[in-house]
């Protein structure tokens, strides 16, 4: 990045494109704040709006529906966009540490980079699954393995789901929704979901649990509960799971969707991080060690109120953490955000039908929730 010449305007550094921030940069091409530089620092131009990509993976969406383009965002809000990794802070200094930049001044930082499932603690996980995130390394493998499904489609395929939260279980109906299609023969795929507790999808009503186990099961797709595992090996035909209970699943490719972690080089920094390693934040989404830094989305930890780690709130964190670094910047009082404690989840079977679930109440499987999900999703992503 070439150095700029030294100004008197406060440096804003917004470290990943996620929900929070994309809302962020809407807000500020609507609303800009005077005597600011901002420059957004993401690992990719393009990033994927989470709700829309089980549907992308169905068949549903194409790559450009479901994925905001940062640097025309960037662009069309007036402010600097760079595509690198950041890697670490200095929090005395104030910078930003990135793999392939100069280290980035900020007088305010805002983090919001999502988090990526939990590979570290289960031998062969990082070698030898495919993630569900970063996004487009997913993207990647999924194309890859169409290739290879399309030149093979007379091969038995089995693949396999480790984790069944609703990420899991939304990946595993949109595999099969794409794949059943392609795969003329039944039988000639066979689909795993592993999870380690006695129910899939904990967080949400024994309603919607059983009715999204009865949507798996009557798909064909072989439900493996109080399965840890521990872990996957690779042989020259096959990937193998093992479980702790010492079952061992065969199948050609992982995708691996288990709790989500955070990068350690945040807490390396010094700021003060919940056990599993996300920013620690009060109500107005700022650091509780580190004033100057803000965060939003799966990488904050709200003190007494912590969130699922669903995009949803993401998005929702957008519009506060816009207001309080607004507020910051022109030192007035920061506001206050109170995360609804229930929310309405739309989830997709893969096959033009939602369930809606929310505390204790379900709804569905209808296409009329498809056509309001995919109605919301679209009218999202239309605003950038
Ligand atoms: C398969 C799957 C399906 C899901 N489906 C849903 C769903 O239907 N609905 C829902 O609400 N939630 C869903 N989720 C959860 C959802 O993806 C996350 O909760 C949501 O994306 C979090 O948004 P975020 O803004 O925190 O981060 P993200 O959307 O993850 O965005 C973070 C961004 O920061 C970038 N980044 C990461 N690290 C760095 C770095 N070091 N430097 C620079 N840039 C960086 C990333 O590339 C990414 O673009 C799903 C998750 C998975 C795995």
């Amino acid at each position: 990045m070439p150095q700029k010449p030294q100004s008197t305007a406060k440096q804003l550094v917004l470290v990943g494109g996620g929900h929070s921030h994309a809302i962020v940069l809407k807000q500020l091409r609507a609303k800009p704040i005077p005597g600011l530089e901002i420059i957004l620092i993401s690992n990719t131009r393009f990033a994927p709006y989470s709700g829309m990509l089980p549907g992308h993976i169905a068949g549903f969406y194409s790559f450009e529906e479901c994925h905001i383009d940062l640097e025309k965002l960037a662009k069309t809000t007036g402010i600097d966009f760079i595509v690198d990794e950041a890697v670490g802070l200095d929090l005395q200094k104030n910078l930003v540490f990135s793999t392939k930049s100069q280290p980035i001044k900020f007088d305010f930082l805002s983090v919001d980079i999502g988090s990526t499932p939990a590979t570290l603690s289960v031998p062969g996980a990082a070698e030898y699954a495919i993630s569900a995130k970063p996004v487009p390394q997913l993207l990647e493998k999924w194309k890859q393995l169409l290739t290879e499904i399309l030149a093979q489609p007379q091969k038995h395929w089995h693949l396999a789901i480790v984790g069944g939260g609703a990420g899991g279980v939304e990946l595993a109906l949109a595999l099969e929704a794409h794949l059943g299609k392609l795969i003329k023969n039944p039988h000639h795929l066979t689909l795993h979901l592993l999870h380690k507790q006695d129910e899939i999808m904990s967080s949400h009503s024994q309603w919607v649990r059983r009715c999204l186990t009865n949507i798996l099961t009557n798909r064909g797709i072989q439900l493996h509960l109080n399965q840890a595992v521990s872990a996957i090996k690779k042989t020259s035909q096959k990937k193998i799971i093992s479980c702790e209970s010492g079952l061992e699943v065969e199948c050609d490719e992982v995708f691996w969707v288990t709790q989500a972690s955070a990068p350690a080089w945040l807490k390396e920094a010094g700021l003060t991080t919940d056990e599993r390693g996300f920013i620690l934040v009060n109500d107005k989404l700022q650091s509780l060690s580190h004033p100057q830094v803000f965060a939003a989305g799966d990488i904050a930890s709200i003190i007494n109120s912590p969130t699922p780690k669903a995009g949803v709130f993401a998005v929702r964190q957008g519009k506060p953490l816009y207001e309080n670094l607004a507020c910051v910047l022109q030192a007035k009082p920061l506001k206050p955000y109170q995360p609804q404690k229930q929310y309405l989840s739309l989830i997709g079977t893969g096959t033009g039908e939602a369930i809606a679930s929310r505390g204790n109440w379900g709804f569905g499987p209808s296409q009329v929730l498809w056509w309001w999900k995919d109605w919301i999703d679209r009218r999202f992503m239309k605003g950038f």
